[in-house]
């Protein structure tokens, strides 16, 4: 078998222009993208060169691309491993769309179905097949594939080689044998999460033979950061929701009681919201996942249990309103915004009761000492960065050990810097007033007692008698929690499990207590109104309000050619696309080719239709000029 490189550098001297000058056509026609995105162009050289590589690009940069591109290139077919049959099928109907030759092999299919893809395979006339690893591990799948030309190996989702990441899975393992099994075919290792120790455990376990590394940051510019103090949580999100009516999002709680809630009070408000958790038949949640990628504008109420393979370029937005378990988790879950490259927002309300809370839930988890404290770090790291007083951005890359030159211009820090103020008084008073009442009481009471109110708990108590007793009553119930909360996430004060979340003083707090030492505390952001101006953000492309109606008649188009191919709608063409097309409004088939997302494929299928639409509205506006 004649191996690639062979077949690739027959051009030499002039050694990659030939290959590469093919990539960036195909690039213009079978996708319609005008260049390479940051580090593609790189990856796709190394394949071209024969070189085993290892990819690490954020969600939604673009990875797969760098692996699809030579292998359409090359002569031969690319092998693409992957570990979720559910995604398979999407992946190989938006690049048939394109007019790739792509196809799977997974148990979906029948015995005819599998022998017509052999047979294609075997005359070399398929571009692109995708497998499980369970199933390309199979001795006769192996057997057959090692007759076959093959032009390249991709691995995506690397890291699930790894036993200690959060993805695991068995079969990976077994994937070192593609070393022997195909030498000197280029393999390609990607993923989206990877740590240094990681990285080292792919490149091993996989035995890719000195790969080209391409790490590339964890930078999400088009998703902006937004963490709000909660108080009331259903009107904030629904504020929230406001501006994102008719776009498709992911809104996330904790338990699955809070997710029908959350679902129903949405529905109410005439949000198209579906709920999705581990406790709904799998009927229901399979048919509540399938409108969310099929339909334009569903917004998911989800527990975490949704979202692992969700691979919809177009979720405009990731609402947190109850606090994940870590930065890592929050950074998975916000990643599934935004992959289109357009604007997205991931956005979050936590407050002194989710403090709390969570903390509590890890004191009386099952889970052995050690776990223990690791998870209890995790979240500590979580809350310090909700309680950020400097670019958002630049403190969440920092977490990955990445350096974020400040400002980014794209969280809420940075569009709307937080005053502090002096906080020492008012911390004084909170943390003597825990100690008057004996460190056996809970947040509301305390500041009940700071406020002088008169409850029932306090005149049984008779804390109306205490020194403590109505000194805070310069400021609200909401500052007083918003204090607290700064008090908790700082490690002065913590919350007791083992007594019904009494708060107990940590050691911290006595150099405070005596005023040895000051603290800056944080104001909360009252009504954050920066977003509202509409600043021109990173992937943003407005639809003008006089091209509403066109900007509803092209999804409307859309909607219904997708259905026509069983499709989701993104995959006839992205958000992006319909707004190129409304801005530039082409006339001719050249014209329309020129636009982002339009290559010759889907020209040939759609074009017509979007053309029509467009001369159509053309023609039923009154010239305004
Ligand atoms: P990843 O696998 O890294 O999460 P994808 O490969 O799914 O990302 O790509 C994310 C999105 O970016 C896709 O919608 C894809 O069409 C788009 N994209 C990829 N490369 C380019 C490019 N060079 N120009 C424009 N859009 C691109
Ligand atoms: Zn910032």
């Amino acid at each position: 078998m004649e191996s690639p490189q062979a077949t690739l550098l027959a051009h030499a001297p002039g050694p990659d222009a030939l290959p590469m000058d093919r990539a960036r056509r195909l690039l213009r026609n079978v996708y319609g993208y005008s260049g390479f995105r940051a580090g593609q162009e790189a990856v796709v050289q190394t394949a071209f060169e024969g070189r085993d590589a290892l990819v690490l690009m954020p969600t939604g940069g673009g990875k797969s691309l760098c692996y699809q591109l030579p292998a359409i290139a090359a002569e031969g077919v690319g092998i693409v491993v992957s570990p979720l049959i559910a995604l398979m099928q999407d992946q190989v109907s938006a690049l048939r769309q394109l007019g790739v030759k792509a196809a799977f092999l997974n148990s979906t299919l029948d015995y005819w179905e599998q022998q017509e893809i052999h047979a294609a395979l075997g005359q070399d006339q398929l571009d692109l097949v995708y497998l499980a690893p369970e199933r390309l591990l199979q001795a006769e799948t192996l057997e057959f594939l090692r007759t076959v030309k093959v032009a390249l190996i991709a691995i995506d989702e690397a890291h699930c080689v790894s036993q200690w990441g959060h993805d695991f899975r068995q079969d990976y393992l077994g994937l070192n044998v593609l070393a022997e099994a195909f030498p000197g075919i280029p393999r390609m290792a990607l993923t989206a999460t990877a740590d240094e120790r990681t990285r080292a455990e792919i490149v091993a376990r996989l035995a890719l033979r000195r790969p080209a590394a391409f790490i590339h940051g964890f930078d999400r510019p088009n998703i902006r950061y937004t963490v709000q103090a909660k108080n009331r949580a259903g009107g904030q999100l629904a504020g929230f929701l406001e501006d994102h009516r008719g776009e498709a999002g992911i809104v996330y709680c904790l338990s699955r009681r809070k997710v029908e809630s959350t679902a129903e009070a949405l529905r109410e408000a005439g949000h198209d919201a579906l709920p999705y958790h581990a406790g709904l038949p799998g009927h229901v949640r399979a048919a509540n996942q399938a409108r969310f990628l099929r339909e334009d504008g569903v917004v998911v109420v989800a527990t975490i249990a949704f979202g692992m393979g969700i691979d919809k370029p177009d979720v405009r937005f990731v609402a947190h309103v109850d606090l994940p378990k870590s930065i890592e988790a929050y950074y998975q879950e916000t990643g599934r915004a935004g992959r289109d490259g357009a604007a997205a927002e991931a956005w979050m309300i936590y407050g002194l009761q989710d403090v709390v809370r969570l903390r509590q839930m890890l004191d009386e988890s099952e889970a052995g000492e050690d776990q223990k404290r690791i998870e209890r770090a995790k979240l500590d790291k979580l809350l310090a960065w909700c309680e950020v007083t400097a670019c958002r951005r630049a403190a969440l890359l920092a977490h990955f050990g990445e350096d974020y030159p400040t400002p980014c211009g794209n969280c809420d820090i940075c569009l709307n810097p937080p005053r502090t103020w002096d906080g020492t008084v008012a911390a004084q008073k909170l943390l003597s007033c825990i100690v008057r009442t004996d460190q056996r009481f809970g947040a509301a009471h305390v500041i009940d007692v700071l406020r002088g109110k008169e409850t029932a708990k306090i005149e049984q108590h008779r804390h109306a008698a205490l020194s403590t007793y109505g000194i805070g009553e310069d400021l609200t119930d909401g500052q007083w929690r918003s204090v607290l909360r700064q008090l908790l996430v700082q490690g002065y004060v913590r919350s007791d499990a083992h007594r019904y979340g009494a708060l107990v003083l940590e050691p911290a707090a006595r150099p405070l207590l005596r005023g040895e030492v000051t603290l800056e505390l944080r104001e909360e952001v009252r009504t954050p109104k920066p977003e509202r101006a509409r600043k021109a953000r990173p992937g943003d492309a407005e639809v003008a309000a006089s091209d509403q109606p066109l900007w509803e008649a092209m999804r409307a188009l859309r909607k219904q050619l997708a259905d026509a191919a069983g499709l989701p709608p993104y995959v006839v063409f992205h958000d992006a696309t319909l707004k190129a097309l409304i801005q530039a409004k082409p006339k001719t088939h050249a014209e329309m080719l020129a636009l982002h997302g339009v290559g010759k494929a889907k020209l040939e299928r759609y074009g017509d239709a979007f053309l029509a639409l467009l001369a159509n509205t053309e023609a039923s506006t009154p010239d305004q000029s």
